[in-house]
């Protein structure tokens, strides 16, 4: 019995985990140890790397690559045609001219933490972690890690400020104009003012 959605041309490995209530659209590959978590969208054309975790409540859209060795927790936004990296220093042969082989390279992926969002067509470097609440712009290329609820932009990406929750820019004070919401700095990100 299975609680979730995989539109006939999708490629869902029957060794993935898929959650209750999500959705695999059109032509999208899951591959194999690949989890999905709950009430996912995953969009059209999207590819989910071998032993990729995608947590719960997460949208991918349409033409994202999660590659191997990348983890997305619970609530992340992928904007379309978002391509998280792998390798930090790729190269297809050997310097003595032979293919490389998997063994030939050293797998490392990017962690996205709770609720971040990372805008359209951006490229995430491997090795990372985005931080909770985070919000990369479109178009970015991060090369660094990005810290709790900042909001990042460019090539290389650089911080241009700090997202609320409800992803609006927070003023100097650290306070939301669109919700009210206030935050404290930890020195390296931010955290809800109590
Ligand atoms: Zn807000």
């Amino acid at each position: 019995m299975t609680n979730f959605r995989v539109h006939p041309t999708a490629e869902v490995s029957d060794q993935a985990n898929i959650g209750d209530g999500a959705s695999i659209w059109h032509q999208a590959q899951v591959r194999e140890r690949a989890s999905i978590g709950v009430g996912c969208v995953i969009g059209k054309g999207v590819y989910v790397g071998a032993g990729v975790s995608i947590g719960a409540n997460c949208k991918v859209q349409n033409y994202s690559c999660v590659y191997e060795g990348n983890t997305l927790e619970d609530g992340v936004f992928v904007g379309p045609e978002v391509v998280f990296t792998n390798d930090r220093y790729p190269r297809a042969i050997n310097p003595d001219g032979t293919l490389k082989a998997a063994s030939d390279w050293e797998l490392q992926g990017t962690l996205v933490k709770y609720g971040a969002a990372v805008g359209s067509r951006s490229v995430i470097l491997p090795g990372l972690t985005i931080g909770r609440w985070a919000l990369v712009a479109a178009g970015s290329v991060v090369t660094k890690d990005v810290p709790d609820h900042a909001i990042v932009a460019g090539n290389p990406a650089r911080q241009r400020g700090w997202a609320c929750v409800c992803a609006r820019p927070l003023s100097e004070e650290l306070v939301c104009r669109e919700c009210g919401r206030r935050y404290a700095s930890t020195g390296d990100g931010l955290v809800p003012a109590s």
